[in-house]
């Protein structure tokens, strides 16, 4: 309802994508859709399936964040922050992530996500699955489509470990802690004189969905990813069984893809353990370097490329930039 505008929609597999919204503000409208074309075509290669008759983003004006559902997302949204590279940039990441979130949690769920009793809380500890890999991914999707480059993207990654890594609250809160929690804490973690015990799993899902997708990726000499196991939740899970994931069932499929066990991996989700980044990291050519000036300074986490490559690395770090579907 409202005095709204729509802009020239396109398609994708053959299939209408919208974007329809109140005070777009002044920018660039056909340079927009055709980036949130290849924002949309990116996202859909992960899955490979397209699982609505019609998509359609509605922005509702200036604000903070979006509401994502089946077949639509509503979006806050300010034409005028299109108008710079970085502006740019992250509304393309935003609505990455909010429309991945058709697969990410509407689609491909946790167990106790739906169908819902409004009665009650529905507390579960895969929040970080939910949010923090739709963080992961939509970093990767402005890339695979090409919109950011190498860079931007390790930046996009520094600046979520960062946040982490300099938050104290990682010594008190689990990942699955801070995703069950989540109706006490708030989304971002705890604010006020406790900020300090508790963590984002927005900022420590992304970092933690690194780790899981080198490790897969390096256990099958590159054959399989962490897309895959996004794959084999969408087919096992909602098209299958229709039904969401448990706990257990999120880790045996990573560890299915992965063809070892990953119960190590899986540390970093259920205690508070530290992350092992460079572990990780040199399995796909790159290594974390940490700067501290003083010791009540910040630290700064930076990702780098490692000088020496092997083959198995080099491939990995060019699929994780670039993946290309595998036929189902
Ligand atoms: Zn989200």
């Amino acid at each position: 309802m409202g005095n709204l505008e729509e802009l020239p929609s396109f398609r994708v597999n053959g299939i209408a994508h919208r974007f329809i919204g109140y005070e777009l503000g002044d920018f660039d409208r056909i340079q927009f859709m055709s980036n949130l074309k290849k924002t949309v075509e990116s996202a859909v290669t992960i899955i490979g399936d397209i699982p609505y008759k019609q998509y359609t983003f509605i922005g509702i004006g200036p604000g903070q964040g979006g509401i994502e559902h089946l077949n639509n997302t509503t979006v806050s949204f300010d034409g005028r922050e299109l108008n710079t590279a970085d502006g740019m940039n992250s509304m393309m990441s935003f609505l990455a992530h909010e429309y991945f979130h058709h697969y990410n949690v509407k689609r491909i769920r946790p167990f106790e996500l739906g169908p819902f009793d409004y009665d009650k809380e529905n507390k579960t500890n895969l929040l970080w699955v939910s949010e923090g890999l739709s963080v992961y991914y939509e970093y990767l999707i402005v890339k695979r489509a090409d919109l950011i480059n190498e860079q931007t993207l390790l930046n996009n990654f520094e600046s979520s470990i960062n946040a982490f890594e300099n938050n104290p609250g990682r010594f008190y809160q689990s990942l699955a802690q801070a995703s069950y929690e989540t109706w006490s804490d708030g989304p971002f973690g705890r604010q006020g004189e406790n900020a300090n015990k508790s963590i984002s799993y927005y900022d420590k899902g992304p970092a933690v969905g690194l780790i899981l997708d080198f490790v897969i990726r390096h256990a099958t000499q590159n054959k399989q990813s962490l897309d895959d196991v996004m794959r084999l939740l969408y087919w096992q899970y909602y098209k299958k069984l229709k039904r969401g994931f448990t706990d257990a069932e999120f880790q045996q499929a990573c560890e299915t893809i992965a063809g070892i066990s990953l119960a190590s991996e899986f540390e970093y989700v259920y205690t508070t353990k530290e992350l092992d980044y460079n572990t990780y990291l040199a399995y796909a050519v790159l290594k974390i370097d940490v700067q501290r000036a003083t010791e009540k300074e910040r630290r700064k986490f930076s990702i780098n490329q490692i000088e020496k490559t092997g083959e198995l690395q080099s491939a990995i770090l060019q699929s994780w930039l670039t993946s290309q579907i595998k036929v189902q």
